[in-house]
């Protein structure tokens, strides 16, 4: 089939066969063994700047950026100075050090909404965090999230259910209990008719709604200005909270978030990926009033051994002070849509249906002629093509996210030179 790489990775390969005899798929987490694309992963030796390399000695201009948060790209000597320093003195203590204090003001100081902040050690545990938190404050129980958002592998979270208001939501994973999910609507993504459905129906039992403000897991699908103002609308009238998931998207399409794009103002935010400098750290944070409820201010219950990690968070505060102090907004504007447009020229001139969506340095090349707007729309895509495209930019040295439901990211280590080479890769591989 061509669904797969023309070129021999030997190294990789006797890599992934160990792997696959010790750990579940080989890998430790899913998207890394290539399911939506076919083929063998490749194993990653080391990385620098833009560039990925692999075990067998070949080089890939980086795309994944490790699913987001290298925003600086790889090795940046400041955030690698800044882990050496905490090093120096240990890493792990289990009591409080004042270098959590400065991811906090950092993070605090960036993003308009948060007034306090709770630091945790991945995605998945803010965005735990943040549900149990609304549920706790509010004293409800019900959720909203929208269909192809994805905010980690929380029981309540991994539902995926016909996107009728009134349908409540079934598990898509086993594991997850009838009980776990039953609280969870889902809804279309950008369907204003159907949220006030929902709220006409269940408002006064509605904890929160949960969203990526700019959808990253579907592919980039951004909010419409109505979906933004009803959100805004609902949950202000029935009293229930606005949870934004900008895991991905926290200092990553602005400095102060995608809600600083689109105007957003939400009760509680979870971030993840660059608060953490490529090392593991998430974080919830919100009003005053609403944090005061985590324990031990308050009784909502939320802890972590390696919560604060000293060598995470020296990484996490020194990648937010380059992106405060050296802002490289314009630089990856310019980059990304230098690349949207080189894509969809190829695209084009190869006759090939396309969408281009992006936002700041997110972007996803769609293989449907559009518009994208919703899950329902974006799962009619040409999977199998996006196959062949992935493999085809792979053996010419290009890395793209292994899904035509991810968005690629544009790095700071990026430069003309990497965004030119990709858009006649993507050339010469669209006319196939
Ligand atoms: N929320 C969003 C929007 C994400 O993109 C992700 C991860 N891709 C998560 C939550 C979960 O984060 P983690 O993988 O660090 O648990």
């Amino acid at each position: 089939s061509a669904n797969v790489s023309q070129v021999e990775r030997p190294g990789s390969a006797a890599a992934f066969k160990r792997a696959l005899a010790l750990m579940p798929g080989g890998v430790n987490s899913p998207a890394r063994a290539f399911g939506g694309v076919g083929g063998t992963p490749i194993f990653i030796d080391r990385a620098d700047g833009a560039y990925l390399y692999d075990v067998d000695g070949n080089r890939y201009i980086d795309f994944i950026g490790s699913w987001g948060p290298m925003i600086l790209g790889h090795r940046h000597p400041a955030v690698i100075a800044a882990i050496e320093r905490a090093l120096a003195h240990g890493t792990s203590y289990g009591a409080p050090t004042e270098a959590e204090s400065e991811l906090a003001e950092r993070i605090i100081d960036a993003v308009a909404s948060i007034d306090m902040v709770r630091l945790v050690s991945s995605g998945t545990e803010a965005t735990m965090s943040a549900v149990r938190l609304a549920r706790g404050y509010t004293g409800r129980d019900l959720l909203v999230k929208f269909a192809g958002n994805y905010h980690g592998h929380v029981d309540s979270l991994l539902v995926a259910a016909g996107s009728s208001a009134a349908t409540l939501g079934a598990p898509n994973s086993p594991g997850v209990t009838a009980g776990a999910s039953r609280d969870t609507l889902v809804l279309e993504y950008n369907d204003v008719a159907e949220l006030e459905q929902a709220f006409a129906a269940h408002g006064d039992k509605i904890a929160g709604v949960i969203l990526e403000p700019v959808v990253g897991n579907m592919g980039v699908v951004a909010p419409s200005r109505e979906f933004v103002d009803a959100l805004h609308r609902l949950t202000e009238k029935h009293g229930s909270l606005l949870i934004c998931d900008e895991v991905m998207t926290g200092f990553r399409v602005a400095f102060g978030g995608a809600q600083s794009l689109f105007g957003m103002r939400p009760d509680i935010t979870t971030l993840g990926k660059i608060v953490g400098g490529g090392l593991p750290v998430g974080a919830y944070g919100g009003r005053r009033e609403i944090m005061q409820h985590v324990l031990p201010a308050g009784k909502v219950f939320q802890a972590g051994t390696l919560s604060g990690n000293p060598l995470a968070t020296a990484a996490g505060a020194a990648t937010l002070r380059l992106l405060k102090e050296e802002p490289p907004y314009e630089r990856l504007e310019a980059l990304s849509s230098r690349l949207a447009a080189g894509l969809q020229q190829a695209a084009t001139s190869a006759g090939v249906p396309h969408t281009i969506a992006r936002v700041g340095s997110m972007l996803t090349l769609f293989f449907h002629p559009g518009p994208i707007h919703s899950w329902r729309q974006a799962s009619q895509a040409d999977t199998a093509r996006f196959g062949r495209y992935f493999w085809g930019l792979m053996d010419r040295g290009v890395y793209m996210p292994c899904s035509q439901y991810e968005a690629l990211f544009v790095s700071g280590a990026h430069t003309e030179t990497e965004i030119d080479a990709t858009i006649r890769a993507a050339e010469e591989v669209l006319k196939q």
